[in-house]
């Protein structure tokens, strides 16, 4: 059986001498593991649409649950990712993220459109890459089922909180007069994270944020995910490494 889906290109290993397995983030299948035959191959027509985070439409064949990439077309490979070494690192961890959250063969379309959203943001480079990262990471948790509940006080209830913690096990605030714990959450990093678990999802990455409101905000974004989504992400380690040497 034939199939035809638009598909984000997640992750690629090498596969014998000439092929390629693919971890593909599909519209219409969730999460697929595709084998690229000869894309690796000089003037293979698969070359362009099967490298790491290009989204593509694909025909794939299907037989006994098992994928092979037949055709390919590039829709777009995020150009601007390609140009800059740090944003492409920070695309590739959005990519090890979405693998680690989706499904196998059960279709997410909200989570490929974060993904894509997430990349696009990226890739036309105009907004901060850091505040990309903590709306990305912070959506995507609550898209696995890991929504922090940041709208009030855990206590008193109060949405507008004195001096508010934020628990990163609990993934809920409190204010520090009510015997919360955890993290001190600036009122502005509170805001945009109520911003990031409730907005409209083209207006995720419409918000602004600087100094150490920022900063804390990255940091418990980054730790949420950590926390719920698992201990570390290679990708992750990787562009720390690359910040910290550039
Ligand atoms: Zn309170």
């Amino acid at each position: 059986m034939f199939i035809k889906t638009a598909g984000l290109i997640l992750r690629r290993s090498l596969y014998k001498e000439s092929s390629l397995v693919l971890t593909v983030l599909t519209s219409s299948q969730g999460k697929l593991t595709v084998l690229a035959r000869g894309a690796r191959r000089k003037g293979s027509k698969l070359a362009a649409a099967t490298q790491t985070l290009a989204l593509a439409e694909l025909t794939l064949f299907s037989q006994k649950g098992r994928f092979t990439l037949t055709e390919a077309r590039t829709l777009t490979l995020f150009e601007g990712l390609r140009e800059d070494i740090e944003r492409f690192a920070l695309g590739s961890y959005f990519a090890e993220l979405l693998e680690a959250v989706a499904d196998e063969d059960l279709p997410d379309p909200a989570l490929l459109s974060l993904g894509l959203n997430a990349l696009y943001a990226l890739s036309e480079g105009n907004r901060d890459p850091e505040l990309v990262k903590a709306a990305f990471e912070l959506r995507l948790c609550c898209q696995a089922g890991f929504e922090p509940a940041v709208g009030a006080c855990q206590v008193c209830g109060r949405q507008a909180m004195a001096d508010p913690l934020f628990d990163l096990q609990g993934g809920t605030v409190a204010c520090r007069g009510c015997g919360g714990q955890g993290v001190t959450l600036p009122q502005g990093a509170l805001a945009a994270m109520r911003h990031i678990v409730s907005c409209d999802p083209k207006k995720l990455y419409s918000f602004a944020l600087s100094g150490p409101a920022r900063q804390r905000l990255c940091s418990l974004c980054e730790g949420y995910v950590l926390t719920h989504l698992g201990e570390s992400f290679r990708t992750l380690d990787y562009y720390k490494s690359l910040k910290v040497s550039l």
